[in-house]
Protein backbone atom coordinates (compact mmCIF):
# COMPACT_ATOMS: atom_id res chain seq x y z
CA UNK A 1 0.00 0.00 0.00
CA UNK A 2 1.43 3.55 -0.97
CA UNK A 3 1.00 6.30 1.96
CA UNK A 4 1.11 9.76 1.92
CA UNK A 5 1.52 11.06 5.29
CA UNK A 6 4.00 13.93 5.58
CA UNK A 7 4.99 15.92 8.20
CA UNK A 8 4.99 13.77 10.90
CA UNK A 9 6.76 15.56 14.04
CA UNK A 10 10.27 14.54 13.73
CA UNK A 11 11.55 13.54 17.07
CA UNK A 12 8.69 10.60 16.75
CA UNK A 13 9.79 10.34 13.15
CA UNK A 14 13.37 9.73 15.26
CA UNK A 15 11.80 7.43 17.57
CA UNK A 16 10.69 5.37 14.98
CA UNK A 17 13.74 4.85 13.07
CA UNK A 18 15.68 3.49 16.57
CA UNK A 19 13.19 0.16 15.18
CA UNK A 20 14.16 0.31 11.52
CA UNK A 21 17.01 -1.05 10.09
CA UNK A 22 18.08 0.17 6.16
CA UNK A 23 18.51 -2.80 4.26
CA UNK A 24 19.67 -1.14 1.03
CA UNK A 25 18.03 1.49 -1.40
CA UNK A 26 16.42 0.61 -5.07
CA UNK A 27 16.54 3.69 -6.84
CA UNK A 28 17.19 6.05 -4.53
CA UNK A 29 14.44 5.22 -2.57
CA UNK A 30 15.52 3.69 1.07
CA UNK A 31 14.29 -0.15 1.95
CA UNK A 32 13.60 -0.10 5.45
CA UNK A 33 12.70 -3.08 7.81
CA UNK A 34 11.21 -2.63 10.96
CA UNK A 35 13.01 -4.91 13.87
CA UNK A 36 9.73 -7.08 14.18
CA UNK A 37 9.75 -8.25 10.80
CA UNK A 38 12.95 -9.98 11.66
CA UNK A 39 11.41 -11.12 15.04
CA UNK A 40 8.44 -12.35 12.86
CA UNK A 41 10.74 -14.59 10.74
CA UNK A 42 12.33 -16.01 13.55
CA UNK A 43 9.37 -16.66 15.21
CA UNK A 44 8.30 -18.41 11.87
CA UNK A 45 11.04 -20.31 11.44
CA UNK A 46 10.42 -21.96 15.16
CA UNK A 47 7.03 -22.00 14.47
CA UNK A 48 8.04 -24.84 11.34
CA UNK A 49 10.16 -26.46 13.60
CA UNK A 50 8.10 -27.32 16.23
CA UNK A 51 5.82 -28.48 13.98
CA UNK A 52 7.68 -30.80 12.41
CA UNK A 53 8.82 -29.93 8.92
CA UNK A 54 12.27 -30.67 9.52
CA UNK A 55 15.27 -28.86 8.41
CA UNK A 56 14.48 -28.70 4.69
CA UNK A 57 11.08 -27.87 4.98
CA UNK A 58 11.38 -25.08 7.39
CA UNK A 59 14.45 -23.70 5.34
CA UNK A 60 11.42 -24.04 2.33
CA UNK A 61 8.94 -22.29 4.43
CA UNK A 62 11.66 -19.56 5.47
CA UNK A 63 12.28 -18.86 1.88
CA UNK A 64 8.99 -18.87 0.59
CA UNK A 65 8.37 -16.18 3.26
CA UNK A 66 11.53 -14.21 2.59
CA UNK A 67 10.47 -14.44 -1.36
CA UNK A 68 6.23 -13.03 -0.15
CA UNK A 69 8.62 -9.77 1.23
CA UNK A 70 10.97 -9.58 -2.17
CA UNK A 71 6.72 -9.48 -3.89
CA UNK A 72 5.95 -6.69 -1.32
CA UNK A 73 8.84 -4.78 -1.45
CA UNK A 74 8.48 -5.24 -5.98
CA UNK A 75 4.74 -3.95 -5.26
CA UNK A 76 6.01 -0.92 -2.85
CA UNK A 77 8.24 -0.09 -5.72
CA UNK A 78 5.65 -0.07 -8.59
CA UNK A 79 4.00 2.20 -6.81
CA UNK A 80 6.85 4.39 -6.34
CA UNK A 81 7.56 3.96 -10.10
CA UNK A 82 4.13 4.99 -11.37
CA UNK A 83 4.33 7.91 -8.36
CA UNK A 84 8.09 9.05 -9.89
CA UNK A 85 6.51 9.10 -13.52
CA UNK A 86 3.88 12.00 -11.71
CA UNK A 87 6.82 13.99 -10.20
CA UNK A 88 6.12 12.41 -6.62
CA UNK A 89 8.93 11.20 -4.76
CA UNK A 90 9.00 8.60 -2.27
CA UNK A 91 10.71 8.88 0.62
CA UNK A 92 10.79 5.44 1.90
CA UNK A 93 10.02 2.17 1.51
CA UNK A 94 9.21 -0.01 4.87
CA UNK A 95 8.47 -3.30 5.77
CA UNK A 96 6.38 -4.34 8.48
CA UNK A 97 5.61 -7.92 9.83
CA UNK A 98 1.72 -6.91 8.47
CA UNK A 99 3.09 -5.36 5.00
CA UNK A 100 5.05 -2.80 3.04
CA UNK A 101 4.47 0.67 3.21
CA UNK A 102 5.51 3.38 0.05
CA UNK A 103 5.47 6.77 2.06
CA UNK A 104 4.70 9.04 -1.07
CA UNK A 105 6.19 12.76 -0.12
CA UNK A 106 2.17 14.07 -1.00
CA UNK A 107 -0.48 12.90 -2.95
CA UNK A 108 -0.41 13.88 -6.31
CA UNK A 109 -2.85 17.17 -7.53
CA UNK A 110 -5.12 15.23 -10.25
CA UNK A 111 -7.16 12.22 -8.75
CA UNK A 112 -6.85 10.38 -12.12
CA UNK A 113 -2.67 10.10 -10.79
CA UNK A 114 -3.64 8.62 -7.69
CA UNK A 115 -5.62 5.86 -9.62
CA UNK A 116 -2.72 4.95 -11.25
CA UNK A 117 -0.73 5.11 -8.35
CA UNK A 118 -3.35 2.88 -6.24
CA UNK A 119 -3.87 0.38 -8.98
CA UNK A 120 -0.54 0.21 -10.06
CA UNK A 121 0.53 -2.44 -7.31
CA UNK A 122 -2.35 -4.73 -7.41
CA UNK A 123 -1.70 -4.70 -10.93
CA UNK A 124 2.19 -5.92 -10.76
CA UNK A 125 0.51 -9.04 -8.66
CA UNK A 126 -1.40 -10.06 -11.36
CA UNK A 127 1.19 -9.84 -13.50
CA UNK A 128 3.80 -11.73 -11.64
CA UNK A 129 0.52 -14.18 -10.57
CA UNK A 130 -0.68 -14.68 -14.36
CA UNK A 131 3.24 -14.95 -15.65
CA UNK A 132 3.42 -18.71 -13.05
CA UNK A 133 0.44 -19.68 -13.68
CA UNK A 134 1.70 -19.56 -17.60
CA UNK A 135 4.81 -20.74 -16.69
CA UNK A 136 3.25 -23.77 -15.11
CA UNK A 137 1.03 -24.43 -17.79
CA UNK A 138 4.31 -24.46 -19.86
CA UNK A 139 5.79 -26.88 -18.24
CA UNK A 140 2.90 -28.98 -17.87
CA UNK A 141 1.55 -28.83 -13.77
CA UNK A 142 -2.11 -29.34 -13.54
CA UNK A 143 -1.97 -26.56 -11.07
CA UNK A 144 -2.67 -28.96 -7.96
CA UNK A 145 -0.92 -28.82 -4.94
CA UNK A 146 -1.49 -32.35 -3.97
CA UNK A 147 0.67 -33.37 -7.34
CA UNK A 148 3.41 -30.58 -7.82
CA UNK A 149 6.50 -31.15 -7.47
CA UNK A 150 8.31 -29.67 -4.99
CA UNK A 151 9.28 -26.75 -7.51
CA UNK A 152 6.13 -26.27 -8.92
CA UNK A 153 4.62 -26.48 -5.54
CA UNK A 154 6.67 -23.54 -4.62
CA UNK A 155 6.01 -21.55 -7.52
CA UNK A 156 2.23 -22.61 -7.23
CA UNK A 157 2.38 -21.38 -3.95
CA UNK A 158 4.12 -18.04 -5.07
CA UNK A 159 1.44 -17.76 -7.53
CA UNK A 160 -1.39 -17.66 -4.97
CA UNK A 161 0.09 -15.53 -2.63
CA UNK A 162 0.42 -12.99 -5.52
CA UNK A 163 -3.37 -13.15 -6.11
CA UNK A 164 -3.90 -13.20 -3.06
CA UNK A 165 -2.30 -9.85 -2.62
CA UNK A 166 -3.90 -8.34 -4.95
CA UNK A 167 -7.38 -9.32 -3.63
CA UNK A 168 -6.74 -8.08 -0.49
CA UNK A 169 -4.79 -4.48 -1.51
CA UNK A 170 -7.96 -4.07 -3.77
CA UNK A 171 -10.48 -4.11 -0.96
CA UNK A 172 -12.15 -0.96 -1.52
CA UNK A 173 -11.11 0.73 2.32
CA UNK A 174 -9.17 2.85 2.71
CA UNK A 175 -6.18 3.45 3.44
CA UNK A 176 -5.27 0.15 1.07
CA UNK A 177 -5.24 0.45 -2.54
CA UNK A 178 -8.49 -0.52 -3.20
CA UNK A 179 -9.14 2.38 -0.98
CA UNK A 180 -7.09 4.88 -2.49
CA UNK A 181 -8.75 4.11 -6.02
CA UNK A 182 -12.06 4.66 -4.80
CA UNK A 183 -10.96 8.58 -3.00
CA UNK A 184 -9.28 9.16 -6.20
CA UNK A 185 -12.82 8.51 -8.18
CA UNK A 186 -14.58 9.90 -4.95
CA UNK A 187 -12.63 12.66 -5.56
CA UNK A 188 -13.42 13.79 -9.10
CA UNK A 189 -16.72 14.44 -8.41
CA UNK A 190 -17.33 15.78 -4.15
CA UNK A 191 -13.28 17.06 -3.49
CA UNK A 192 -10.57 15.63 -1.56
CA UNK A 193 -11.38 16.06 1.59
CA UNK A 194 -15.13 14.33 1.55
CA UNK A 195 -13.88 11.63 -0.62
CA UNK A 196 -11.12 10.55 1.79
CA UNK A 197 -13.79 10.95 4.51
CA UNK A 198 -15.92 8.43 3.24
CA UNK A 199 -12.64 5.99 2.05
CA UNK A 200 -11.84 6.36 5.45
CA UNK A 201 -14.72 5.76 6.95
CA UNK A 202 -15.43 2.34 4.93
CA UNK A 203 -11.87 1.74 5.86
CA UNK A 204 -12.82 2.02 9.44
CA UNK A 205 -15.50 -0.43 9.01
CA UNK A 206 -13.61 -3.29 7.38
CA UNK A 207 -10.90 -2.75 9.71
CA UNK A 208 -13.52 -3.48 12.39
CA UNK A 209 -15.00 -6.15 10.68
CA UNK A 210 -11.33 -7.73 9.38
CA UNK A 211 -10.67 -7.43 13.57
CA UNK A 212 -14.07 -9.44 14.37
CA UNK A 213 -12.87 -12.59 11.89
CA UNK A 214 -9.51 -12.27 13.11
CA UNK A 215 -10.40 -12.95 16.21
CA UNK A 216 -11.93 -16.06 15.46
CA UNK A 217 -9.65 -17.49 12.85
CA UNK A 218 -6.08 -15.54 12.88
CA UNK A 219 -4.90 -13.29 15.34
CA UNK A 220 -2.65 -11.48 12.75
CA UNK A 221 -5.65 -10.28 11.16
CA UNK A 222 -6.44 -8.60 14.50
CA UNK A 223 -3.14 -6.90 14.33
CA UNK A 224 -3.59 -5.60 10.86
CA UNK A 225 -7.00 -4.01 10.92
CA UNK A 226 -5.64 -2.17 14.23
CA UNK A 227 -2.90 -0.77 12.14
CA UNK A 228 -6.00 -0.36 8.76
CA UNK A 229 -8.35 1.36 11.69
CA UNK A 230 -5.01 3.81 12.61
CA UNK A 231 -3.85 4.44 9.23
CA UNK A 232 -7.36 5.38 7.84
CA UNK A 233 -7.62 7.78 10.52
CA UNK A 234 -4.12 9.74 10.68
CA UNK A 235 -5.01 10.22 6.81
CA UNK A 236 -7.90 11.52 6.97
CA UNK A 237 -6.98 13.83 9.71
CA UNK A 238 -3.84 14.86 7.30
CA UNK A 239 -6.23 15.65 4.51
CA UNK A 240 -8.15 17.85 6.98
CA UNK A 241 -5.57 19.86 7.75
CA UNK A 242 -3.94 20.31 4.26
CA UNK A 243 -7.54 21.59 3.60
CA UNK A 244 -7.75 23.94 6.29
CA UNK A 245 -4.11 25.31 5.57
CA UNK A 246 -4.84 25.31 1.57
CA UNK A 247 -4.06 28.92 0.14
CA UNK A 248 -2.91 30.43 3.81
CA UNK A 249 0.05 32.08 3.67
CA UNK A 250 3.02 30.83 5.86
CA UNK A 251 3.55 34.82 7.54
CA UNK A 252 -0.17 33.97 9.34
CA UNK A 253 1.42 30.95 11.20
CA UNK A 254 4.60 31.02 11.49
CA UNK A 255 6.39 32.17 14.89
CA UNK A 256 7.44 35.23 14.25
CA UNK A 257 9.86 36.05 16.22
CA UNK A 258 13.50 34.07 15.63
CA UNK A 259 17.04 34.21 16.41
CA UNK A 260 20.02 33.27 14.16
CA UNK A 261 23.21 31.47 15.31
CA UNK A 262 26.08 31.51 12.70
CA UNK A 263 27.75 27.97 12.33
CA UNK A 264 30.97 29.33 14.10
CA UNK A 265 29.27 30.57 16.91
CA UNK A 266 29.41 28.88 20.56
CA UNK A 267 27.04 26.03 21.61
CA UNK A 268 26.62 28.29 24.65
CA UNK A 269 25.23 31.51 22.80
CA UNK A 270 22.87 29.52 21.03
CA UNK A 271 21.50 28.24 24.44
CA UNK A 272 21.02 31.40 26.09
CA UNK A 273 19.04 32.85 23.02
CA UNK A 274 16.64 29.75 23.18
CA UNK A 275 16.47 29.88 27.09
CA UNK A 276 15.96 33.88 27.05
CA UNK A 277 13.86 34.30 24.29
CA UNK A 278 12.12 31.35 23.76
CA UNK A 279 10.89 29.49 20.15
CA UNK A 280 11.18 26.17 18.65
CA UNK A 281 14.64 26.14 17.44
CA UNK A 282 17.21 28.76 16.20
CA UNK A 283 18.18 28.52 12.53
CA UNK A 284 22.18 28.44 11.77
CA UNK A 285 23.44 30.58 9.19
CA UNK A 286 26.74 30.06 7.43
CA UNK A 287 27.82 32.98 4.86
CA UNK A 288 24.56 34.60 4.82
CA UNK A 289 22.45 31.41 3.85
CA UNK A 290 19.98 29.62 6.47
CA UNK A 291 21.60 26.00 6.21
CA UNK A 292 20.18 24.34 9.58
CA UNK A 293 18.19 24.93 12.77
CA UNK A 294 18.89 23.92 16.07
CA UNK A 295 16.25 22.61 18.53
CA UNK A 296 16.52 22.33 22.22
CA UNK A 297 17.78 19.00 22.14
CA UNK A 298 20.01 19.44 19.62
CA UNK A 299 21.88 21.83 21.68
CA UNK A 300 21.75 19.84 24.89
CA UNK A 301 23.14 16.59 22.66
CA UNK A 302 25.88 18.75 21.31
CA UNK A 303 26.78 20.58 24.51
CA UNK A 304 27.12 17.04 26.15
CA UNK A 305 29.46 15.59 23.30
CA UNK A 306 31.45 18.90 22.90
CA UNK A 307 31.30 21.45 25.86
CA UNK A 308 29.40 24.81 25.42
CA UNK A 309 31.96 26.53 23.89
CA UNK A 310 32.13 24.01 20.93
CA UNK A 311 30.58 25.98 17.65
CA UNK A 312 27.48 25.10 16.79
CA UNK A 313 28.14 23.34 14.07
CA UNK A 314 29.22 20.10 16.14
CA UNK A 315 25.57 19.59 17.48
CA UNK A 316 23.29 17.62 15.46
CA UNK A 317 21.00 19.44 13.74
CA UNK A 318 17.63 19.56 12.10
CA UNK A 319 17.22 19.81 8.44
CA UNK A 320 15.65 22.99 7.09
CA UNK A 321 13.88 24.18 4.46
CA UNK A 322 13.51 27.74 3.52
CA UNK A 323 10.10 29.01 2.38
CA UNK A 324 8.94 32.78 1.84
CA UNK A 325 6.49 34.57 3.44
CA UNK A 326 4.03 33.83 0.82
CA UNK A 327 4.12 30.30 0.73
CA UNK A 328 1.03 28.55 0.84
CA UNK A 329 0.83 26.86 4.00
CA UNK A 330 -0.24 23.29 2.33
CA UNK A 331 2.45 23.05 0.63
CA UNK A 332 4.76 24.24 3.44
CA UNK A 333 3.11 21.39 4.91
CA UNK A 334 4.01 18.90 2.01
CA UNK A 335 7.74 20.38 2.10
CA UNK A 336 8.05 19.52 6.08
CA UNK A 337 7.18 15.93 5.38
CA UNK A 338 10.55 15.11 3.40
CA UNK A 339 12.57 14.50 6.61
CA UNK A 340 13.04 18.10 7.77
CA UNK A 341 10.63 19.39 10.22
CA UNK A 342 11.79 22.77 10.25
CA UNK A 343 10.59 25.73 7.83
CA UNK A 344 12.17 28.94 8.08
CA UNK A 345 10.37 32.03 6.80
CA UNK A 346 13.42 33.84 4.68
CA UNK A 347 12.65 37.95 3.36
CA UNK A 348 15.57 39.12 1.39
CA UNK A 349 17.25 36.53 3.08
CA UNK A 350 16.80 37.30 6.40
CA UNK A 351 15.35 34.71 8.67
CA UNK A 352 11.96 36.35 9.83
CA UNK A 353 9.85 33.15 11.50
CA UNK A 354 9.80 29.73 11.65
CA UNK A 355 6.55 27.43 11.19
CA UNK A 356 6.79 23.36 12.37
CA UNK A 357 4.18 20.38 12.54
CA UNK A 358 2.97 22.00 15.76
CA UNK A 359 2.97 25.43 14.75
CA UNK A 360 0.57 24.47 12.13
CA UNK A 361 -1.52 22.17 14.42
CA UNK A 362 -2.05 25.33 16.56
CA UNK A 363 -2.37 27.83 13.81
CA UNK A 364 -5.33 25.48 12.59
CA UNK A 365 -6.96 24.84 16.22
CA UNK A 366 -6.78 28.43 16.66
CA UNK A 367 -8.57 29.02 13.61
CA UNK A 368 -11.60 26.85 13.08
CA UNK A 369 -13.32 26.95 9.66
CA UNK A 370 -17.10 27.77 8.89
ZN1 LIG B 1 -0.09 -1.28 -2.57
Amino acid sequence: MPASSPARHEGSRAGRRRWELRFGSIRGIPIRIHVTLLLFFVWISVTYWIAGLGPRGTITGVLLLALVFVTIVLHELTHALVAHRFGVRTRDILLLPIGGIASLERIPERPLQELAIALAGPAFNLGVALLLWAGLGIAGSDLALSTASRGEAFALQLMWINVALAVFNLIPAFPLDGGRALRALLSRAMGRERATAIAAGIGQGVAVLLGLVGLTYNPWLVLIAVFLWFAARSELAMVRLRAALAGVPASAAMLGRVDVVRADESLAIAAGLLVHHGGAAIPVVLNGATVAALTREDIAAGIDVAGPEAPVAAAPHHQVVTIAPTEPLDRVLDRLGSDAAIAVVVDHDVPIGLVTAEQLASYVALHPRA
